[in-house]
């Protein structure tokens, strides 16, 4: 049985003081270990301290980063490596984000690079992928999932690949207010599935968790989270509040 994983993106919002508030604000029912509900939120790098002392003790929300660079340390000025989020004791990173890929100049090669090295720290990858607008009026948009989803995920041995969460985001539902219907959220999760089925066997593909992300609120979340192959949220906006934040995990309970 896959667990709900509600994880916050809080892109580039939120330094150490509202990380700190954040905490401080959300209600304790969110911070409870709830059976089958995972909780967490990736704040900025520099945020991180803040996130891990505001955290209270025992605590079941989970922390992560937004990205990480794919090798250990070195010359790479302005970069960050899991082995440094390792140390910070950070869970999970989010990889392959459109936003990386749009204004970084990410591909599915770099992002798999970046998977690899995620795993092999011992952090979990939430490894986005996602079509546009225009992709999506073509009808391309199962072409390019499966090409993102194969090609960040290349290599990857079935253990790696077991380890591992899947965002699928709509690039034209974030951060927009236009949320995929949830059958259309359904009909690419279980698209994906059936991907990573392809790639990895079906007993994997049964386990990874696959969220959904693009303008989920507390207000749509419980009909995009009744979709079989739905597995939790990836969410920007709504995460950067502690009331709504606790309400999705709170929804999320109740699946
Ligand atoms: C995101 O950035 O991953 C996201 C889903 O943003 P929003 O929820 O604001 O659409």
């Amino acid at each position: 049985m896959r667990s709900i994983l509600i994880a916050g993106n809080w892109k580039m919002n939120m330094g150490p003081a509202e990380t700190a508030d954040f905490f401080k604000q959300l209600d304790d029912a969110a911070q409870k270990e709830i059976e089958g509900v995972e909780a967490a939120v990736c704040p900025p790098f520099v945020s991180l301290p803040a996130a891990f002392s505001a955290r209270k003790s025992g605590s079941a929300v989970k922390i992560g980063a937004q990205n990480i660079h794919f090798e250990d340390n070195g010359a790479f000025t302005g970069e960050i490596s899991s082995t440094m989020l390792n140390e910070l004791g950070c869970d999970f990173v989010i990889l392959g984000h459109s936003e990386r890929r749009e204004y970084f100049g990410e591909n599915d090669e770099i992002i798999n690079k970046k998977v690899k090295k995620a795993l092999a720290d011992g952090i979990t990858p939430i490894v986005c992928v996602g079509e546009v607008l225009d992709e999506r009026k073509q009808d391309r948009h199962f072409d390019v999932v499966k090409t993102q989803t194969a090609g960040s995920l290349a290599g990857l041995s079935a253990t790696d690949a077991s380890k591992i969460v899947i965002a699928y985001e709509p690039v034209w539902a974030i951060g927009t207010g236009e949320t995929a219907s949830p059958e259309q959220a359904q009909e690419m999760h279980a698209f994906i599935r059936k991907e990573v089925a392809g790639l990895f066997g079906q007993d994997i593909a049964d386990g990874v968790r696959i969220l959904y992300g693009g303008s989920m609120k507390p207000a749509n979340a419980d009909e995009l989270l009744k979709q079989p192959d739905v597995d939790g949220g990836l969410i920007g906006g709504a995460s950067l509040k502690p009331d709504s934040f606790a309400e999705l995990v709170a929804i999320s309970a109740k699946q």
